[in-house]
């Protein structure tokens, strides 16, 4: 479903990924671990299209995301075609950035309604169902402010989920909260993990969260991948001599 292709990502002389190559398989969750730097939020917002990329290709399900294609040639893709291709991939950051003045179920229901066009009864009704599958329909008409961060995380789990993405990215997503919020949170993201089929990529400092939920963890080092694999392996065998230090520092 993601495929990175040999992308290089140079903040001027810094280069930040290094000609990486990562695949994710459609219902697949992977998480990146990593050192501070390694990259890891790069990669998300790679697939964001936030920034362009210097070298390489990104596919999202078979087709270029950074690049269109023209007269049988791959081209750096316009703004046009980046607006178009982004709409495929949800992303919940660790700020959510909820609209303040609308409500859970109104937040939830504007990316459809302005951007995809739906109808609003049936962007309504998408909603219900969404806040439902996070657990918080009951507050479905309280405004962000009147919510606790774990409640706003997961209306910003649902308000990207209401766009009907190909992909989701998760970002660090229960680094703001307070560690009684925290269990909340990630109960969403594994019940999405284990009823629904949907392709994941998250970025986590929490070993013991990747650990539970992932199907391959990738630990990332200097714009690469250094070591990959199933959870299992990985945390409980680390081959390189690199995820070894990294594992034995953050226990
Ligand atoms: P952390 O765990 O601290 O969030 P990370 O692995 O997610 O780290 P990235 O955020 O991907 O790391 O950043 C990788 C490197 O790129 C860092 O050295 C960072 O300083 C640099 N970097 C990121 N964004 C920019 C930018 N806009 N301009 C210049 N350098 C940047």
């Amino acid at each position: 479903m993601v495929r990175f292709l040999k992308v290089t990502k140079r903040y001027g002389d810094l280069v930040v990924l290094d000609q990486l190559d990562l695949d994710v398989a459609e219902g697949e969750m992977v998480t990146i671990i990593g050192p501070s730097g390694s990259g890891k939020t790069t990669v998300l917002r790679m697939l964001m299209t936030l920034e362009t990329i210097n070298e390489g290709v990104i596919y999202v399900d078979g087709k270029p995301l950074t690049h269109m294609e023209k007269n049988g040639k791959l081209v750096p893709a316009d703004r046009k075609y980046l607006r178009k291709a982004r709409s495929q991939i949800g992303m919940c950051f660790q700020h959510f950035n909820l609209f303040p003045h609308m409500t859970a179920l109104e937040n939830c229901m504007e990316g459809p309604v302005q951007v995809l066009g739906m109808k609003k009864a049936e962007a309504r009704e998408r909603a219900e169902e969404l806040l439902e599958l996070v657990g918080m329909s009951d507050k479905r008409d309280q405004h962000p402010s009147r919510l606790s961060g774990g409640q706003q995380q997961r209306v910003a789990i649902a308000r990207a989920l209401a766009m009907r993405p190909k992909v989701m990215l998760f970002d660090e997503v229960t680094s703001a909260l307070d560690p009684e919020v925290i269990g909340e949170v990630t109960n969403v993201i594994r019940s999405l993990v284990e009823k629904h089929n949907l392709t994941m990529l998250m970025v986590t400092h929490q070993m013991g969260f990747a650990k539970d939920i992932s199907d391959r963890v990738c630990f990332f080092f200097d714009g690469k991948i250094e070591e990959q694999g199933a959870p299992e392996d990985l945390f409980g065998n680390p081959q390189k001599e690199r995820t070894q230090q990294f594992l034995s520092a953050v226990k």
